[in-house]
């Protein structure tokens, strides 16, 4: 049973409540922060309460699992905003693009090909961040630091909508300079929006400039593995 401090909507208030609190300490406005809540491996009836207090932006880590129970959660709230932050193989890509309002990892020249063609058969562009490999962790995805600014060009040579850069920071160590560095970077390149952060350290990645912080455990609890 979970109590009544433990239900999602609980958590959502408390994660809103810290993001309020560090942004006033950051002298950032509320409203330049996205909280992308992470529902992968959760069920739809643990998602609804959330979207019936009102929250709409969403993560997924899988097309497949997303498409799963999504078109039904969508029916019923239709401005809901689902986001890819896991890898996407090229041959998803069109069902990406159907699915999704956001894609969080472009992280190849394959991808940056197979995108302006799922965006026209999709009948729709969807912003991408493009993922870095800021902890030289290739196994994770992430374009590497010194492909970076040619991956760059050929997506915007292809015209897909650029959102930022976003990356995932090794495990286990300090994850602020890996967020200063992902800031450098697209400061450099011309890019804003920054995709950082996740339940352990959100709160550092919003000091660090995120502008869309990605949390799951701290929201829906632990994830069975
Ligand atoms: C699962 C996941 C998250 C959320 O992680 P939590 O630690 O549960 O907040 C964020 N980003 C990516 C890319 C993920 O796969």
């Amino acid at each position: 049973m979970e109590s009544a401090a433990n239900t999602p909507t609980a958590r959502l208030e408390t994660v809103q409540a810290k993001i309020a609190k560090t942004c006033k300490i950051a002298r950032r406005e509320v409203d330049e922060v996205t909280l992308v809540a992470v529902s992968k491996t959760h069920a739809a009836e643990k998602i609804e309460p959330l979207l019936e207090a009102g929250h709409r932006v969403f993560g997924e880590n899988r097309v497949q699992e997303a498409q799963g129970k999504w078109p039904a959660l969508k029916e019923r709230f239709p401005d809901a905003q689902l986001h890819l932050i896991g890898s996407l193989q090229s041959n998803k890509a069109e069902d990406a693009a159907r699915l999704f309002d956001c894609i969080h990892s472009l992280d190849r020249m394959s991808l940056v090909k197979a995108l302006p063609k799922a965006f026209e058969k999709a009948g729709r562009q969807v912003p991408c961040f493009v993922q870095v490999d800021v902890g030289e962790e290739p196994q994770k995805g992430g374009c590497p630091i010194p492909e970076l600014p040619a991956l760059l060009d050929a997506a915007r040579e292809r015209e897909i909508p650029l959102a930022g850069l976003m990356c995932l920071p090794p495990a286990d160590i300090e994850p602020a300079p890996f967020f200063a560095l992902l800031d450098k970077l697209a400061r450099d390149n011309g890019l804003d929006g920054l995709s950082m952060g996740m339940s352990g350290d959100y709160e550092t990645a919003i000091m660090l400039g995120a502008t869309h912080v990605r949390v799951g455990s701290a929201l829906f609890g632990g994830r069975s593995p």
